[in-house]
């Protein structure tokens, strides 16, 4: 029988236990010990579900009360020393070290975050700094495997790999990847060893930073790391695994090395099955086949899958060396189809969650060894749904997208002139302040919202409510003193869902909710069918804001390749062409707000820059060649003195300036607090013509910045940013954060930017 293996499972609770215990926690209403029991029930159901499926390999470690890579960072030890001498409890600094810490006068930044390679998953960015003494300090890795063994089960413990730990590491002093190599592969050697001598019969090592493109140098460190761990691997097996990509770079070194298992992402993985037809396989290893989707929700194609299959064991590996296995971590998908009562079942059918997914893997290695009656019942179930009709496409959509020119791309007049003439039109002040767009939703929003779905108060109430908010949220601007004004975003359960709820096309979930930072979750909608506007989406909010005030209120949109990046795309038509369809909708709605007097309209693209291709190789071929022209089929008809915003989450694209001044829009918002302000440098380099408000605050945070804080971002800001193209605002929305930092923390913005205009 073909073995199974999954490689990660989600771990924030099929109704977000972890999520809501962990806040609990973070305001004192439980203890420790209550939040420790909570997440240990979790590791337990999860992995009894695994085991139940009858999954071979199931994976211990995966769970993380914050994050994997923070784990890894403070089991080997390598933690800054602002946080090593807080005064607080261990698991009290790994929650300093993700969100800050701010009590009796102390007052420490959490690390940076970055979304881990091309999902929406981000990770906290461990930091370096010179003469940390890196040693096996924790034993998570050995304490869940051993809490698992208790339960009766083996499992393979997973952890993140010295390569790709290295590769993400911060270094604040002079030591390099390099120059610690030799000394966190010790440490691995030994966890290992302590692993191997409680039992384990397997370790998973994710290297995910594989897929991108290595150099020579990239080469001989992993090789020289990995040589010294084969060397000393204690009698226990190695699963060396990658994800979100081939190995193309380096995957003939790979098969020659001593691992015992290797494993391959054939979904993402575009060449991956081209190097196994090529170069062969290794003679021992197993062959960890990536072959069920670890990022999608439709259901597998046998079919297909058993014709991959079929095309390795002609590659010369035979079945009993080749595990079944999910294409990465399950972290990326929902729990499980159970909790959705309001999808029909003949839609249902298409979809399979984490739970699902486990079945898929069963039934795959049922029909890898078995031509058996139940094997052809198998085959013909999954090609039965298939094949059923999903209705998918609309005749409108296909005209309208026929009909696209070369002129729906091309703003008039070119930047320059706009920005001349907006300056004039708006007359705002040097250093314009505003917000990314939300406020905080409060617990009262939520609970009227819940009311409102629920049918327990009446459209019109709801509607009231939310004026009502907008009213106190335009006031609260005025007072604070901020110059762009927003509604606040009220209405919305999230930037996504919201828009596709008025979009046709699109379908939703209850509780599919996918981890995306520490405790938050976000729900990715479906994108199911072609897609058009339904109706006007924000016009009447964004109308009814501005007529509360004098000042400029700003309309804000979720941008088309955003709206596609945080859906569950299609698999049976391009990206390209779902997103130009989902563009030509928004682009209604822009064109709605701007007739309806909305004359700033920020389209966000938040999520642009995280689907960018792993390799630079790819960046414009695959990806760039059709993201940037979609947001100017978006924003392209809009009148010269109507202003455009986007904001764009982080500040990862130094490397794609130019593709980001591309998109012509009149004002980008990023994140740059987080992170080093590196990338003010490149958009002076570059000439960027875009005006830019790169964030001056960590929205992620709890913490207050003070006036001298901002004021000193700003000036910084200045050295590399003209006077006349810069704004200052917070780095994201505010919808997680409470309106307790969140006034103190803007009424600072404002200060520090007048105390900085003064002084031009
Ligand atoms: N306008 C959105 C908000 O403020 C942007 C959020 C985001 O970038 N993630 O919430
Ligand atoms: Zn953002």
């Amino acid at each position: 029988m073909s073995y199974t293996s999954v490689t990660g499972f989600p771990r924030i609770g099929k109704l977000r236990e972890l999520k809501f215990a962990t806040e609990s926690f973070f305001k004192n209403e439980i203890t420790e010990s209550d939040l420790l029991n909570t997440a240990h029930e979790l590791k337990e159901g999860s992995w009894k579900k695994q085991s139940a499926e009858g999954i071979d390999f199931i994976p211990s470690n995966d769970f993380s009360f914050y994050d994997n890579v923070l784990d890894t960072a403070v089991l080997f030890n390598v933690i800054p020393s602002r946080y090593r001498n807080l005064p607080v409890s261990e698991l009290q600094r790994y929650f300093a070290m993700a969100r800050g810490y701010q009590k009796d006068g102390l007052d420490v930044h959490a690390l940076p975050m970055k979304k881990w390679f091309n999902t929406n998953y981000h990770y906290i960015v461990p930091e370096f700094e010179d003469g940390t003494s890196i040693s096996l300090a924790g034993n998570k890795p050995v304490e869940e495997y051993l809490e698992a063994k208790k339960l009766g089960l083996q499992t393979k413990p997973m952890i993140i790999g010295p390569f790709t730990f290295l590769s993400l590491l911060k270094f604040t002093g002079n030591s390099t990847k390099e120059s610690i190599a030799s000394d966190l592969t010790a440490e691995y050697v030994k966890l290992i060893k302590c692993l191997s001598d409680n039992g384990a019969e397997w370790i998973q090592f994710d290297e995910p930073s594989l897929v991108k493109d290595l150099d020579d140098a990239d080469i001989s460190l992993f090789e020289k790391i990995y040589q010294s761990i084969l060397e000393n691997k204690s009698g226990c097996k190695v699963l060396l695994n990658t994800y979100f990509g081939d190995t193309r770079d380096i995957y003939s070194k790979l098969i020659t090395m001593d691992f015992d298992g290797l494993g391959l992402d054939l979904i993402e993985g575009r060449d991956s099955l081209e190097l196994i037809k090529k170069n062969g396989f290794s003679n021992n290893a197993l062959l960890f086949a990536g072959v069920v989707n670890g990022k999608n929700i439709w259901r597998n194609d046998y079919a297909k899958t058993l014709d991959i299959l079929a095309q390795i064991k002609a590659a010369g590996v035979s079945q009993e060396r080749i595990v079944i296995s999910t294409s990465c971590s399950l972290l990326h998908v929902p729990y499980t189809l159970d909790n959705e009562t309001k999808l029909e079942d003949g839609i249902k059918k298409h979809f399979v969650f984490a739970y699902e997914k486990l079945g898929e893997l069963r039934e795959l290695a049922y029909i890898a060894d078995h031509t058996d009656e139940r094997a052809k019942e198998i085959l013909n179930q999954n090609a039965d749904i298939l094949t059923a009709d999903r209705n998918a496409t609309d005749p409108e959509v296909q005209k309208k997208l026929a009909a696209i020119t070369e002129a729906d791309f091309v703003r008039l007049p070119a930047f320059a002139e706009r920005e001349k003439i907006q300056k004039e039109k708006f007359g705002l002040p040097a250093i314009p302040t505003t917000t990314i767009g939300s406020f905080p939703q409060t617990k009262e929003i939520k609970k009227e919202r819940s009311l409102y779905t629920k049918g327990q108060i009446t459209k019109d109430e709801y509607e009231t409510f939310i004026k009502e908010r907008i009213r106190e949220v335009i006031r609260l601007q005025e007072e604070i003193g901020l110059d762009v004004l927003v509604h606040g975003e009220f209405e919305r359960n999230d930037m996504v869902e919201y828009f596709g709820e008025h979009l046709n096309g699109y379908l939703f979930t209850e509780k599919a909710w996918v981890q995306s930072y520490g405790t938050r979750c976000v729900k990715p909608p479906i994108i199911w069918g072609d897609v058009s506007r339904k109706e006007a989406i924000t016009v009447k909010w964004s109308k009814y804001a501005a007529e509360q005030t004098d000042k400029p209120v700003k309309g804000m949109l979720t941008g088309p390749v955003t709206i596609l990046n945080w859906s569950f795309p299609r698999e049976d038509i391009s990206r390209k062409e779902s997103v130009y369809q989902i563009a030509l909708a928004i682009r209604d709605e822009v064109l709605d707000l701007e007739a309806n007097g909305i004359r700033i309209i920020q389209i966000d693209e938040a999520a642009l820059r995280e689907k960018l291709p792993l390799r630079r190789s790819d960046w414009y071929s695959e990806y760039l060649d059709w993201a940037i022209p979609t947001f100017r089929l978006v924003s392209g008809k809009v009148k010269a003195d109507t202003q455009i915003h986007t904001h764009m989450c982080y500040s990862e694209f130094t490397d794609i300036i130019p593709a980001i001044d591309d998109m012509d829009a009149d004002v980008i918002t990023f994140e740059a607090s987080r992170s080093d302000l590196q990338i003010l440098d490149s958009l002076k380099e570059n000439n960027f013509k875009t005006e830019v408000g790169p964030g001056v605050y960590d929205i992620h945070s709890p913490r207050v910045p003070s006036v001298e804080e901002i004021e000193s971002a700003l000036k910084k800001m200045l050295e590399k940013i003209d006077a006349s193209k810069l704004w200052a605002n917070p780095d994201c929305g505010l919808k997680t954060r409470g309106n307790e930092e969140t006034i103190p923390s803007l009424k600072n913005l404002v200060a520090a930017a007048k105390r900085v205009r003064d002084s031009l």
